[in-house]
């Protein structure tokens, strides 16, 4: 059984057929994304958080042991940090995700979400790497720019996607995060994909030499019950890659379980 930390909701999804998939794949519980704020129509700009939080709330309400809800806060909206305070004290969700589009991690608008969601003890992930489909944003999403995290050590934050194809600097980021800070070790690599094979491969045996296996994360990009064949390939790939990457099982085990419930705080 694995932890998948990276699945889209469309807003259409019912519990029990996601749950379902959920058994179908092999998943012991997943994290589910909430429908960008800015991207569906709620008519209301002032309070388009609201609705896309009470739309994921009701998706995990059915289990939310499984299923773990986590918001998708835009920090360039006005309701942004009320969304925040939203998801936590109304809707028990447990964590935030975070596409810069069009602005850099370390913005003003995106630091006050950032003090808000540290108040809250609260983890996140962040969308790192080349992106597809929200015209010319890739830019803003290059690993070097979370050094900005370091200023807010109690989030435990993910970079997605190994940044690829910046993978390397990505890794240099999470050997920063690693050695540089009193405390805890906050930063998180999810090996979701979007790296072809041959990257990624490469990627995931550099990330295990240099980080070592307690902060790297699994998680498939799906959307369920949809992607239910998408996500179950995904996690067959991903195993088969660790393994030439060199990783031996009780690896592919932190991977996959361990440290997603470390990094979600339910260890
Ligand atoms: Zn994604």
């Amino acid at each position: 059984m694995a932890i998948d930390v990276h699945i889209h909701t469309h807003g259409d999804e019912e519990s029990a057929a996601v749950l379902k998939a959920l058994d179908q794949i092999g998943l012991e519980r997943a994290v589910l994304f909430a429908v960008p704020p800015h991207r569906n129509d709620w008519g209301d700009a002032a309070s388009s958080h609201r609705a896309s939080i009470d739309q994921l709330a009701a998706l995990v309400a059915a289990d939310p042991e499984r299923l773990i809800g986590f918001a998708w806060i835009e920090p360039t909206l006005p309701d942004a940090l009320e969304g925040i305070d939203y998801a936590f004290e109304e809707k028990m969700l447990r964590g935030v995700k975070m596409i810069p589009n069009h602005w850099y991690p370390n913005d003003e608008r995106a630091q006050a979400c950032y003090q808000r969601i540290e108040q809250h003890g609260k983890p996140m992930l962040f969308h790192t790497g080349i992106l597809w489909g929200l015209s010319d944003t890739s830019q803003y999403c290059r690993p070097a720019f979370f050094e900005i995290m370091l200023h807010y050590p109690g989030i435990r934050f993910a970079m997605a996607h190994i940044s690829w194809p910046w993978t390397d600097e990505c890794l240099a980021v999470n050997g920063k995060f690693k050695s540089n800070q009193r405390g805890e070790w906050t930063s998180y690599v999810d090996i979701t994909s979007g790296a072809p094979r041959i990257w990624k491969v490469d990627a995931l045996r550099k990330a295990l030499a240099y980080l070592g296996d307690t902060h790297l994360l699994y998680g498939s990009d799906a959307h369920l019950p949809g992607g239910t064949d998408y996500a179950a390939l995904r996690l067959r790939e991903d195993r088969e890659m660790l393994r030439e990457a060199g990783a031996v099982t009780e690896t592919i085990e932190r991977i996959m379980t361990t440290n997603a419930l470390r990094w979600l705080g339910l260890d």
